[in-house]
């Protein structure tokens, strides 16, 4: 709430001026005369103060970027995470240099660039946030020594994929049996 200081408690220098305070505090010192509630002309005044508290009370968001190795496959990725927990978060664990995509869906190979086409999409006002060249190039040098570790069954199913048989074909895998 927003007032005007009249006859601070301790502080003179705060006579005539007004401060955004807490609900609590704000009954108290008009209680006892030290101040008055600042009431305002309109609704577009009211939510101007309410703005202003609002960033009174808000740290300016930062963007945390890590490089990580998974716990149980040892997959490298990186990781960005905003301090405001409404902005997105991104994870990617795709090749650090520009690279060829597959053809698919009708959509014809291109080059997909992560430095430029990977963004952290912030709701704080941050915008869309590319990653950072260091992070990227600490990264690319993780993902060159990245060691993955498998399941038996993971394991398994990947070395049945690239079985060459004597029709020189690899093995066709069967989506789940219905
Ligand atoms: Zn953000």
């Amino acid at each position: 709430m927003k007032i005007l200081w009249k006859s601070h408690p301790t502080n003179p220098a705060k006579n005539g001026t007004t401060e955004h305070v807490a609900r609590e505090l704000a009954v108290v010192a008009v209680g006892y005369g030290q101040a008055e509630l600042i009431r305002f002309a309109n609704a577009g005044e009211r939510l101007k103060s309410l703005s202003e508290e609002c960033a009174i009370a808000q740290p300016p968001a930062h963007t945390d970027w890590t490089v990580n190795a998974g716990s149980a496959s040892g997959e490298v990725y990186i990781l960005g995470r905003c301090s405001n927990p409404t902005c997105g978060q991104i994870r990617y664990s795709g090749p650090p240099q520009p690279f060829n995509t597959l053809a698919t869906h009708g959509q014809k190979s291109r080059v997909f660039d992560p430095s430029v086409e990977i963004t952290l999409c912030h709701a704080c006002g941050k915008g869309a946030e590319k990653i950072p060249a260091d992070i990227l190039k600490k990264y690319a040098a993780a993902k060159a020594s990245e060691t993955q570790t498998y399941t038996p069954d993971y394991a398994g199913m990947l070395a049945m994929q690239a079985h060459v048989g004597g029709d020189n074909k690899h093995r066709e895998i069967d989506g789940p049996r219905k």
